[in-house]
């Protein structure tokens, strides 16, 4: 009962628990709202602790896809899936195929594309069985890793903050500091690096650091380092939540721009933020770029198009920046209410267009 009242306070629309006897293949896929076209979100595959810490994940990260491709200026609704399974052990080409005929199933209101855990091929697997998916190889007509898109929207994103700051966009005199140098940070970097900025890098993972080093020129500091250095912008790039009570007052940038998910622990630290007057870019908002990307598989892929659309991310953060300044809100609340009114305004639009349901009357279809 507790887990169909969590399903209800968070209003989706729909979600869909599956389960194959053959395969052992668990998952669940959460449509949160289609109100400007099907949902899209990525599957993420983790050995979750309990069926309770799976839902929760894909209700929570669908909600959060309806924001994001809303603010993004996309035709398309918020959903996620997760599968409940050991990726190290239990990946296959029948697994993912298995998983295709689940998203078939559900008739194209959810489309999948990759997340944590599950890569280009895996999507190709799941291609053989259903055409709701994005993020396939580009042999198929696929756009492939998102990571480089994510990248140039999260530099658009700094590039809005710096401007709205300091009055240009200049880059080049200005100092970063990039937390985690993984697919997008490494990108983000050598970015950086080619305006003349100088870039401060760190990450958990040795040998990575040592890349943007060598390759791009950055300069290595400590995880913890990372927070104090005098860099004007700080880039998360890393897990969710590195900006929380206890970083707060390390904290000596004026900026907050980078791709990781979930960077505020709490809304209260992003009014704390705003408080202390640092610049806090919405993470969904900036780091859409990946998302914008594959959505265009769907209109058959355009490097091009693709490229154009994702450099929006600059005006609409600007858009954010003003708004927040104008009502007085802080950023991250101001994204939230322009996601809620784009879906309400184009809610209102397209509702009484939408076609209508054929339902089957006397063992035939008709017009309801
Ligand atoms: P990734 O796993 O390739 O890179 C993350 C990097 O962070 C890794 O190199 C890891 O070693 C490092 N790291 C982990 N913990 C750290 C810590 N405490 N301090 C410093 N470094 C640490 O992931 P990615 O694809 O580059 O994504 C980075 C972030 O951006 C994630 O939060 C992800 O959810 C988000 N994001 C990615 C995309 C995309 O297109 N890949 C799109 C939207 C959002």
């Amino acid at each position: 009962m507790e887990l169909m009242s969590t399903i209800t306070e968070m209003g989706h629309e729909e979600v869909v628990f599956f389960h194959s006897r053959d395969l052992g293949l668990k998952a669940i896929v959460a449509i949160h709202d289609t109100t400007l076209g099907p949902a899209l979100g990525g599957c993420r595959m983790l050995p979750y602790k309990s069926d309770e810490e799976a839902l929760y994940d894909v209700l929570r990260l669908s909600r959060g896809m309806t924001y994001k491709n809303a603010v993004a200026g996309l035709n398309l609704g918020g959903g996620k899936s997760v599968i409940i399974g050991d990726p190290k052990k239990d990946k296959s080409e029948a697994y993912f195929r298995a998983f295709g005929r689940f998203i078939e199933s559900l008739g194209g209101r959810y489309i999948t594309a990759e997340d944590v855990n599950t890569a280009v091929d895996d999507m190709e697997n799941i291609f053989q069985e259903t055409s709701h998916v994005v993020g396939i190889p580009p042999a198929h007509g696929g756009s492939g890793d998102p990571s480089p898109f994510t990248a140039l929207g999260t530099l658009r994103g700094i590039e809005a903050a710096v401007e709205y700051k300091y009055g240009s966009k200049d880059l080049s005199q200005l100092s970063f500091a990039v937390q985690g140098v993984g697919h997008v940070g490494s990108h983000l970097v050598r970015m950086l690096r080619e305006t003349g900025a100088k870039v401060y890098v760190c990450d958990t993972d040795a040998g990575r650091v040592r890349h943007t080093v060598e390759q791009y020129g950055a300069e290595a500091v400590g995880l913890d380092a990372i927070y104090e250095t005098d860099a004007k912008i700080f880039a998360p790039c890393a897990l969710g939540g590195s900006i929380n009570a206890e970083t707060l007052d390390k904290l000596k940038c004026e900026i907050i721009a980078g791709s990781a998910n979930n960077q505020l622990d709490t809304d209260a630290t992003g009014d704390e933020l705003e408080k202390r007057g640092i610049l806090y870019v919405p993470d969904y908002v900036i780091n859409a770029g990946g998302v914008i990307n594959v959505a265009i598989e769907r209109q058959g892929y355009n490097r091009e198009r693709a490229t154009h659309q994702v450099d929006r991310i600059f005006d609409i953060c600007k858009h954010i920046f003003s708004i927040a300044q104008r009502e007085g809100l802080p950023t991250y609340k101001t994204a939230d209410h322009l996601a809620e009114k784009r879906i309400e305004e184009v809610g209102k639009v397209r509702r009484p267009y939408l076609p209508a349901r054929r339902r089957p009357i006397n063992g035939r279809h008709t017009l309801s």
